[in-house]
C-alpha cells in the first residue's frame, strides 16, 4: 500500500484524505437507538448532548510530536508550534499532545514521514496519564503492547519508557503488522520488538512482563462521529462477542504479566458490556486490584465504577476534545517472578572487525549490542540483549530493534529503518533537499545529488532525516521504500 492509500481509519488514529466533508453530511439519524439507550444511566452520558455532538459532525484533529525527534532538527521548545502548526494547543492530559485548529494534508509533509509525529485521536493519548501514575516509568520496564497495530499506543508508551526498558508491539493479525511495522520504524526507536502472536502464546513467558497494555478490539462506537460509515455494522450481538473475545484475550495474557503488575485495559467503545463489565470481569475472575487515576475535573474525563469497586475513566465527546474512550488500570497481586529459562540461544554477533565498521554508523553515546539475523545486522540496547533470546524462543519476532544493514566486502548497504532511527550517527554524508525535491524522494523519484559526495548519503528536509539514497556520477539512486511512497500529487 502506497502512503498515498491509507483510507480506512484504524483503531483511533489518523484518516488521511477527503472524507470527512462526506462523513459530515451522514446524519445523526443513522446513531442506533439500541446503543443510546443501553448508555442511559451511565457516569457522564448526555444522551441529548451526545446527539447533538454527533450531529454537529465535528471533527477534532490532534497529533503527538515524537520527543525522541524534536530537537533533533534544532526543534525545541513546545513541540507542535516549533514544527510549524499554528495555533496548535496542548491536548491537556499529554505532554506531547496538540489540537490542531485545521487538518492538514499530512501525506504532503515530509515531516510526518520522517517520525516527527503521530497523527493520534485526543482521547486515547490519555493512556500516558494511566502510564505515568501507575507505573514507575523510571525504572528498566518490559512492557507489551498486546493489541498494537497500527501503532499509537505504542509510539506514545515508547516516548515514555526509560532507555533501558524493552517494548514489545504485538499484532496477531498477519496483514495488520505492516502498518505497525511502518509506523514503529519511522518512530525510530532502537529499544522496541515487533511480534505476531496469538495472546495466548505470550504463557510461554509466564511472569515476564512488567506492564501489558490491551487496547482491545471492540466494537468502536467511540469513534462513530468520526466514522459515520461504521455505523451501520453496530449490533448488541456485535458487543456480546466483542465482550467475550476481550474476555478471552485478557485471560489468555495475564499468566505473562508478574506480580504487581499492571495491566492497562482500553477500549474505544461506550458500551458497559466492553468497560465496567470487564473491569468487575478481571477483579473477579482474574482477581486483579482495580487502581484509581488523579484526573483533574476540567479535563472533562468521566471516573466510573464497576460494581466491584474498580475505577474506569470515559471519554465522551460531548464532554471534551476527543472521542469515546474507556480506560481501566489494574495491578495483578498474585502470579510471581520470572525465571529465566536455563538454555538460551545466543544472538549471533558480530566479529570484532565488523563490529568497528558498522559501530561508525551509530552515534557514539549510546550504548547499544549488533548482531546479525540471517544476513541482516541489526542494532539494539546493549541491555536487551538478553531479552532478545528469549523472545526469540518464545515468539514470532518481526523485528528487533533497529535492522542496519547488510555487510558486503566493501560497504554496509543500508536498511531504510536505520536512516529514520535516532541511534544514527549524525556524522554521516546528507544532502539537504528543499520540500519539493523531499516530496519528490517520498514519490521514490530520482532526485539532483547537487554536489553530494559519492556512496550512501542521507536525505534530510530541515533537519529531518527522510531515507538513502545512493549517489552515483551526476545522478542518485533512490532508496525510499517502494511500499511507503506517497502516490499523491
Ligand atoms: N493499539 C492500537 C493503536 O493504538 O494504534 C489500536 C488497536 S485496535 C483497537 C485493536 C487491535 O487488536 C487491532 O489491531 C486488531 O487487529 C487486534 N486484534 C483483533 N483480534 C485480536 C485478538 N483476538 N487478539 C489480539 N488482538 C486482536
Amino acid at each position: 500500500m502506497g502512503a498515498g492509500d491509507w483510507g480506512a481509519c484504524v483503531c483511533g488514529d489518523w484518516v488521511e484524505s477527503g472524507t470527512f466533508a462526506r462523513l459530515n453530511s451522514i446524519r445523526l439519524s443513522l446513531l442506533p437507538k439500541e446503543l443510546i439507550s443501553s448508555l442511559e444511566g451511565l457516569p457522564g452520558f448526555d444522551a441529548a448532548a451526545f446527539e447533538a455532538v454527533h450531529e454537529s459532525g465535528r471533527q477534532v484533529v490532534s497529533i503527538r510530536v515524537n520527543p525522541g525527534k524534536v530537537g533533533e532538527g534544532g526543534v525545541e521548545g513546545n513541540g507542535a508550534a516549533a514544527l510549524g502548526f499554528e495555533g496548535a494547543v496542548r491536548v491537556p492530559w499529554s505532554n506531547w499532545g496538540y489540537y490542531l485548529p485545521e487538518r492538514p494534508s499530512f501525506t504532503m509533509d515530509p515531516r510526518f514521514h520522517a517520525g516527527a509525529y503521530y497523527v493520534q485521536e485526543a482521547s486515547s493519548m490519555f493512556l500516558e496519564v494511566a502510564l505515568r501514575q501507575a507505573v514507575d516509568l523510571s525504572r528498566p520496564l518490559r512492557v507489551l503492547d498486546l493489541c498494537a497495530a497500527p501503532g499509537g499506543k505504542s509510539t506514545l508508551i515508547e516516548s515514555l519508557l526509560s532507555r533501558d526498558s524493552m517494548l514489545v508491539s504485538n499484532e496477531v493479525i498477519r496483514n495488520r503488522v505492516h502498518i505497525l511495522q511502518e509506523n514503529m520504524t519511522k518512530w525510530g526507536a532502537a529499544g522496541t520488538f515487533i511480534t505476531s502472536n496469538d495472546p495466548k502464546d505470550f504463557q510461554r513467558l509466564e511472569n515476564y512482563f512488567d506492564v501489558i497494555v490491551v487496547d482491545a478490539p471492540c466494537s468502536g462506537s467511540g469513534l462513530f462521529r468520526r466514522e459515520p460509515e461504521a455505523i451501520g455494522e453496530w449490533s448488541l450481538d456485535n458487543v456480546r462477542l466483542c465482550e467475550q473475545r476481550q474476555q478471552r484475550i485478557l485471560a489468555d495474557c495475564w499468566p505473562a504479566l508478574r506480580q504487581d503488575g499492571i495491566l492497562i485495559y482500553s477500549t474505544c467503545s461506550y458500551s458497559k458490556q466492553e468497560d465496567e463489565d470487564i473491569l468487575d470481569w478481571m477483579m473477579g475472575d482474574l482477581q486483579a486490584e482495580g487502581l484509581r487515576l488523579n484526573v483533574p475535573e476540567e479535563w472533562g474525563i468521566v471516573e466510573t465504577r464497576g460494581e466491584k469497586g474498580g475505577y474506569g475513566y470515559r471519554c465522551y465527546p460531548h464532554r471534551l476534545d476527543g472521542e469515546g474512550f474507556f480506560l481501566a488500570c489494574l495491578r495483578k497481586v498474585d502470579g510471581g517472578t520470572f525465571t529465566a529459562p536455563r538454555k538460551k540461544s545466543a544472538p549471533e554477533r558480530l566479529t570484532r572487525q565488523e563490529e568497528e565498521r558498522v559501530r561508525a554508523m551509530i552515534r557514539p553515546d549510546v550504548e547499544v549490542s549488533f548482531f546479525r539475523h540471517q544476513e541482516q545486522i541489526n542494532v539494539l540496547p546493549e541491555s536487551l540483549l538478553g531479552e532478545l533470546s528469549l523472545l526469540q524462543s518464545a515468539c514470532y519476532l518481526k523485528r528487533a530493534g533497529v535492522p542496519m544493514g547488510k555487510l558486503s566486502a566493501k560497504e554496509l548497504i543500508p536498511e531504510h529503518d536505520l536512516a529514520v532511527s535516532t541511534v544514527i550517527s549524525s556524522a554521516l554524508p546528507v544532502l539537504n533537499v528543499s520540500r519539493e525535491q523531499a516530496l519528490q524522494y517520498l514519490r521514490k523519484e530520482e532526485i539532483a545529488p547537487g554536489d553530494a559526495p559519492l556512496g550512501w548519503t542521507l536525505v534530510v528536509y530541515e533537519g529531518w532525516k527522510l531515507g538513502w539514497i545512493k549517489v552515483l556520477p551526476r545522478r542518485s539512486n533512490n532508496y525510499y521504500p517502494k511500499e511507503w511512497r506517497i502516490l499523491k500529487r
